[in-house]
């Protein structure tokens, strides 16, 4: 039997990049899995992802825009409707947008601001609000997604790097306050650069940035595989790893060391 045979996950933001991944991932360990794309230009996206699931277990996918107060209580209701119950909760979906912080106007800085920390911050809170009300009871897990750059920035980054520091702190709180009652662990995934579509269609100052992390990195000098974030997200998953709990986890071949 597979061996996540039987479980509910939701991974925010998984039509397409690491969370696509993940979904297909958690989906050949046995889970069912929520797709979750933020609107409708991105559902064909997700409809790719549903088609590739390899895994016998169901699966559905959820439109919700995870940066508005109403978007997270949505996409858990739509899982909850289907299933009943959530065993894993991925917190993936984030973006991370470069600001010079003494060029940018007002108006600018704002709404960086804003879509950031809608998302990496209030999203990622209220979903994990949301999904509480509904985790199973036992060999539950919450596991947050967050990133080398809020400990190993690059330049311009302030607010991606503050928001994903955000998260860690939220895996901090929650893996003190959560356990016992809900029977969860609840842990950060942080990987480094990720060979996704997204960094390799990135402006050519920044691929050059990354390339220097890259150039360095202790393993190899390369960018990470999107599967070697989702299978350390899976490993989170497995019964076994219920004595995880609120660890930082760099995925990034040594480039990072806490
Ligand atoms: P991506 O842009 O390829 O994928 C992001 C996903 O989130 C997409 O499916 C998108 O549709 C979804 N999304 C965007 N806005 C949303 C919203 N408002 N509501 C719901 N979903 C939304 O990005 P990625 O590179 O796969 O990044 C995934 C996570 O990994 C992010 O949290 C990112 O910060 C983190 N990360 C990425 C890298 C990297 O190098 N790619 C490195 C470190 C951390």
């Amino acid at each position: 039997m597979p061996s996540l045979d039987g479980k509910v996950a939701i991974v925010s933001g998984s039509s397409s990049g690491i969370g696509a991944v993940i979904v297909r991932e958690l989906s050949r360990r046995g889970a069912q899995v929520v797709i979750n794309y933020p609107f409708e230009a991105e559902k064909r996206n997700a409809e790719e992802v549903l088609k590739t699931l390899g895994g016998a277990a169901k699966a559905i996918m959820v439109e919700a825009d995870l940066s508005t107060p109403s978007g997270p209580s949505k996409l858990v209701d739509a899982a909850v409707a289907e299933f009943g119950t959530i065993d894993i909760l991925v917190n993936n979906a984030g973006i991370g947008v470069p600001i010079i912080l003494q060029d940018a106007t007002d108006e600018l800085f704002h709404r960086i601001w804003d879509s950031v920390m809608n998302l990496n911050g209030r999203g990622t809170i209220l979903l994990t609000r949301a999904v509480l009300k509904h985790l199973a009871p036992k060999n539950s897990r919450i596991i947050n997604i967050s990133s080398a750059t809020s400990r190993n920035p690059e330049p311009n980054m302030s607010i991606y790097a503050g928001s994903k520091g955000m998260i860690e702190s939220f895996t901090r709180c929650w893996a003190k306050d959560l356990p016992r009652q809900y029977g969860c662990t609840v842990n950060t995934v942080a990987p480094g650069p990720v060979d996704t579509e997204l960094l390799r269609s990135a402006p050519p100052h920044v691929l050059a940035t990354v390339m220097q992390t890259c150039n360095s990195t202790p393993v190899a000098p390369r960018l990470a595989s999107p599967l070697e974030v989702a299978w350390t997200v899976a490993m989170l998953c497995e019964e076994q790893a219920g004595w995880l709990n609120g660890l930082y986890i760099p995925v990034a071949g040594g480039s990072t060391m806490t």
